[in-house]
């Protein structure tokens, strides 16, 4: 009979898995929490990919792009074309709430907004639910007012306002360039005593330009103490200092939901967040559960995106083609 896959999440790397998994004769569908690359549907509006149209292919589709590197708004185009080109069975708007084992299947239940509870049954399951949903909290007081986000959609709102952005990588360095082209007062502290080496090198010049004619306020080694309405609190070099501030971005980064992965019986490395799993075939300590994606990368995100991570799937397939041949 037929072989049934579910795979949680429809990033480019769960559709991915489900278009290799589909053509070895394995039935896929995928649910997901919002609509399919959710993750890159919620990036910056601005953004441009730092990785050329094609090689965030999936499914051999060309990613053909006027540019060499993709905006945004393409990759999304680009992505939706993929889903229908392939006949993919996307349950989007439903979060997987729970994976269990039961007979050596797996029963899969989640939960959509307005229908309520499902729970399917499926031979396998691929998580590949990203990490892009979950902040990383700085937890400090003041962090849940509501001028503080740790998402930076486009910078006209902050138009002649304040902002202080938090954090010295990729995301917070890309806010600030955009928010002081777009007329803010940005100041940006960042922990770090130095420009984090994650930056890309093509970007740092124009960002240490900015600050070196005073357009941006870089401040190094600087801790976050709190937040109140309207200055941020921070400690530099021993001191307590204050900057003023209308609003807050706290570009501190994204980490994986474990839970999901604990509760179904995935081991996870407490140091590093990375789950247990073959490297080959990408199955967990749990038997036919495997996982694709930036979730292998564990809290180090950098290691894994669409480029890499878009081959998980071919490897699964595999996988299960040759256990079905021996
Ligand atoms: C600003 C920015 C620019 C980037 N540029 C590039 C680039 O140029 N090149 C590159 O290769 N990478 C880039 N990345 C990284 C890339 O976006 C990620 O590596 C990629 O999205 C990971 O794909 P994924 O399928 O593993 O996870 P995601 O794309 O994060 O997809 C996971 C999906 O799972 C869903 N989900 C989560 N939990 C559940 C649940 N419980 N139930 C149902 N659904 C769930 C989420 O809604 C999401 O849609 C960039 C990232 C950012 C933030």
């Amino acid at each position: 009979m037929n072989k049934q896959a579910i795979i949680v999440g429809a990033g480019p790397c769960g559709l991915s898995a489900a278009i290799e998994l589909e053509n070895v004769g394995i039935t896929c569908t995928i649910i997901e929490r919002g609509n399919i690359v959710d993750a890159i549907y919620r990036y910056p509006t601005h953004q441009t990919f730092f990785s050329s149209a094609n090689l965030l292919e999936i499914g051999d589709v060309p990613f053909i792009c006027k540019e060499l590197k993709p905006r945004r708004q393409d990759a999304l185009v680009y992505y939706r074309e993929v889903v229908t080109r392939k006949g993919l069975d996307v349950k989007p708007f439903e979060t997987v709430e729970r994976v269990e084992k039961s007979d050596g299947k797996f029963l899969v239940t989640s939960r959509h907004e307005r229908h309520g509870v499902s729970v399917r049954e499926a031979d396998y399951v691929i998580l590949a639910t990203g990490y892009y949903g979950r902040p990383r909290k700085l937890d400090v007081p003041g962090e849940e007012l509501p001028h503080v986000s740790h998402y930076f959609e486009e910078a006209h709102p902050y138009y002649r306002q304040h902002v202080t952005v938090i954090g010295g990588k990729n995301s917070a360095v890309d806010a600030a360039i955009e928010l002081e082209k777009a007329g803010a007062y940005v100041t940006v502290l960042y922990r770090g005593s130095e420009y984090s080496p994650s930056v890309k090198p093509w970007v740092l010049p124009t960002f240490d330009s900015l600050v070196r004619h005073e357009k941006v306020r870089m401040e190094f080694n600087a801790t976050i103490e709190r937040i109140d309405l309207d200055e941020v609190v921070y400690r530099q070099n021993g001191e307590e200092k204050r900057v003023h501030t209308d609003h807050v971005l706290a570009m501190t980064g994204y980490q994986p939901d474990h839970n999901l992965f604990a509760e179904a019986g995935i081991e996870i490395d407490e140091d590093t967040g990375v789950p247990s799993f073959d490297e080959e075939t990408y199955e967990t300590n749990v038997e036919n559960l495997f996982i694709a994606g930036v979730v292998a990368a564990g809290n180090d995100a950098n290691k894994i995106f669409i480029e890499n991570g878009r081959f998980h799937g071919r490897a699964i397939a595999q996988a299960l083609t040759d256990r079905v041949r021996i």
